[in-house]
């Protein structure tokens, strides 16, 4: 069930995270198990299961998330260097089916690193 992922679970307050910010549209969290030193992940309240499943009806709530994208990064002083992803489907690596974004900074990205295999 789309509205039952791990994403839906912390927005129910039901399993903990750690919060950063919040609001009625989406929340900030750090990520459980994080791949630099600085991974938050940005979650719309709404449970879109892939961005490949955002619809128009989405436009205010992804342009939403994209500038608080920039808001956490200045927040968190690694605005001059952060990489952001959205996994799209298992084969992409998304694995909790609940559209995320992550903000990922503090360690040097290579140029080729979004390959994949
Ligand atoms: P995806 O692989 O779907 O793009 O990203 C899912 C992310 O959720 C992963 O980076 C993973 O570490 C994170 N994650 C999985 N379970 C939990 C959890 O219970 N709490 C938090 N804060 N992050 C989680």
């Amino acid at each position: 069930m789309s509205d039952d992922t791990i994403f839906s679970k912390i927005i129910r307050r039901e399993i903990p995270a750690d919060f950063l910010y919040e609001d009625d549209d989406c929340l900030v969290i750090k990520d459980a198990y994080p791949q630099a030193p600085t991974h938050v992940l940005v979650i719309p309240k709404k449970p879109i299961p892939r961005l490949a499943d955002a619809t128009s009806d989405d436009r205010a709530l992804l342009g939403h998330l994209m500038l608080k994208v920039g808001d956490i990064a200045r927040e968190l002083g690694i605005d001059e260097a952060f990489r952001v992803c959205i996994n799209n489907g298992a084969n992409a690596g998304q694995t909790v089916f609940h559209l995320h974004i992550h903000i990922l900074a503090g360690k040097t990205f290579k140029e080729n690193s979004l390959s994949m295999q």
